[in-house]
């Protein structure tokens, strides 16, 4: 099934059934090509396969039929025309970095994006003589006062993380094309099922596939996906630099792929119940879930969004003591930063993910020392917030 014909089916139709060719072997599980290279009939016809004259596998950094499998099957769930896939998410957002910047260039980013995302921009793509200015995720004014003529990106993460606050993705996008500048979107929280950024405006989504779309914490990987001529570029730079996917990882996000769209149901029916249980808790101070009615995005993300995604944070009574209390009280949740995965996650944002921030550099963007945040998985709800109990009892 190739994607030309995304919209004779359903997207879990397409999550299962798009993007592999069956070889004369007949398999019906996707065959991982682990092999480094491919082998050519001839001299002429290493040349012409070389020269680009024609199509085929010459070497896995170039192209690798378990990886195109993955992409093609990402683009089509997107409803855009390609993917490249790429080592890790960073991977994917460094290749849109190297495609798109130049010395003398202006970037705007999201100042709620994933903290690494923060460093590339701020430590190293600046040492190429371009600018990043960060900027309120919900304040619009402020992105239209950051342009300037150099402004080549726009940047952002929607729902954010933490704090679930969620950007007007039309709004930035026509910021953007007013200035010809792209837009790019990270749509690692929601995945194509739950949010499809193409459809209001964004020109290139990035994806950390470690997360949701591998779905059961395995394997590193990342993707961008879009217009075919954006991705073009993308795919030059990838097969350059080798921060190619690896054809294992491609084959798990894969089969990820199969059960994302039932996993994320999953996901956001057990965040729903466990947000307002929490919003009802005496010792809980605040929940930021785009799901519950009194959260300052929730009229966005129902019409930007699908489900609300799975990932649940909230602020306790007694600071970083009753953060600790809760955390260290649970018997099976992972004390681990990793997120998307089957098993649920609890972090302190304040000393980890957010640690090295200053304390008022934290205060100014919520990440207080009472925040918790769980990346709710699918072990049975009332199991997670009877594990969630054994602490909050207690502060
Ligand atoms: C994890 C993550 C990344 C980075 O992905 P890696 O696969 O760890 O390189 C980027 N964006 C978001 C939103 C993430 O959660």
């Amino acid at each position: 099934m190739s994607h030309q014909n995304n919209r004779e089916y359903q997207l879990d139709t397409l999550a299962i059934r798009t993007g592999h060719t069956r070889s004369f072997e007949g398999e019906h599980s996707e065959p991982i090509f682990l092999t480094s290279s491919f082998v050519c009939e001839n001299a002429a016809d290493a040349a012409a396969k070389f020269s680009g004259q024609i199509e085929g596998n010459t070497y896995s950094r170039y192209t690798n039929p378990t990886v195109q499998a993955f992409e093609k099957r990402l683009a089509v769930l997107d409803g855009a025309e390609r993917a490249v896939a790429t080592s890790s998410g960073m991977a994917a957002v460094h290749a849109v970095c190297m495609a798109y910047l130049k010395a003398g260039d202006h970037v705007i980013c999201s100042r709620a994006v994933f903290g690494s995302i923060i460093s590339l921009f701020e430590k190293y793509v600046v040492k190429f003589a371009v600018e990043v200015t960060f900027v309120d995720l919900e304040d619009l004014d402020a992105w239209k006062n950051a342009i300037r003529p150099n402004t080549r990106l726009l940047f952002i993460e929607t729902p954010s993380n933490p704090l679930a606050q969620v950007g007007d993705m039309q709004a930035i996008a026509d910021i953007a094309h007013a200035h010809g500048a792209l837009f790019a979107v990270d749509n690692t929280f929601c995945t194509p099922v739950l949010q499809q950024p193409i459809k209001f405006g964004a020109d290139l989504i990035v994806y950390s596939s470690t997360k949701y779309i591998d779905g059961q914490g395995r394997a590193l990987g990342g993707a961008v996906v879009g217009k075919d001529t954006l991705v073009e570029e993308i795919n030059s730079v990838i097969r350059t630099l080798g921060n190619s996917m690896s054809p294992f990882n491609a084959w798990v996000f894969l089969k990820g792929l199969e059960t994302l769209s039932l996993r994320m149901k999953a996901h956001c029916e057990s965040a729903q119940k466990l947000a307002e249980w929490l919003d009802a808790h005496p010792k809980v101070e605040k929940v930021y879930y785009a799901g519950l009615a009194h959260h300052a995005g929730h009229e966005l993300a129902k019409k930007q969004q699908s489900g609300f995604g799975g990932v649940v944070s909230f602020v306790v009574k007694g600071e970083r003591e009753g953060a600790w209390t809760v955390i260290d009280h649970t018997r099976f949740l992972s004390i681990t930063s990793n997120l998307g995965d089957v098993k649920s996650t609890i972090t302190h944002p304040a000393t980890t993910s957010h640690g090295r921030m200053t304390a008022e550099a934290k205060q100014a963007a919520g990440i207080v020392e009472g925040l918790i945040r769980v990346s709710v998985g699918l072990e049975n709800i009332d199991d997670i917030i009877g594990d969630l109990s054994h602490g909050l009892d207690l502060i």
